[in-house]
């Protein structure tokens, strides 16, 4: 059963703390078009998104606090389009498995993830970002019905 993604997204953003900077920056720098879909991001930063593109961005807990959970279940209940996530290479995390998690749920529903910079730039400018889009959702009828245990 594939989903249909309207023109306007919903798009999640979520950077930790080295990399946030960046985030705002890009966020910045395409604040016209960002300003054109619905955005939802991590606690912290989504108040700063929303101070630096001065737009509404639903905010949820910080990130260590539930935030990526919150954002990984709302992708699993077809809530998200999109997933915007500058993760940090250079340095764990204290909620590592959330980050896991949230990646990995955005991969079993097959949604576009963007975890630097230029796969966000590409992301972005791509006409599917500002049209109607069929997104196919993996079959996992067989999954669900297995029975063999
Ligand atoms: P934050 O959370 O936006 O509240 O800082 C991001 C994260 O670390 O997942």
């Amino acid at each position: 059963m594939n989903r249909i993604l309207e023109e306007r997204k919903r798009v999640a953003l979520v950077a930790h703390d080295n990399k946030k900077a960046e985030l705002i920056e890009w966020t910045k720098y395409n604040k016209n078009i960002l300003r054109k879909h619905q955005l939802f991001a991590t606690g912290t930063t989504g108040r700063l998104v929303e101070e630096a593109i001065d737009t509404h961005v639903t905010k949820l807990l910080s990130g260590p606090l539930g935030g990526d959970q919150q954002i990984g279940a709302m992708i699993a209940e077809g809530k998200i389009d999109i997933l915007i996530f500058f993760w940090d290479p250079m340095e764990a995390q204290p909620h590592d498995p959330d980050i896991k998690a949230l990646l990995r749920l955005g991969v079993v529903w097959n949604i576009p993830i963007a975890s630097d910079r230029s796969t966000a730039d590409f992301l972005l400018t791509s006409s599917l970002f500002h049209e109607k889009y069929e997104l196919q959702i993996p079959d996992y009828s067989k999954y669900v019905k297995r029975n063999n245990f």
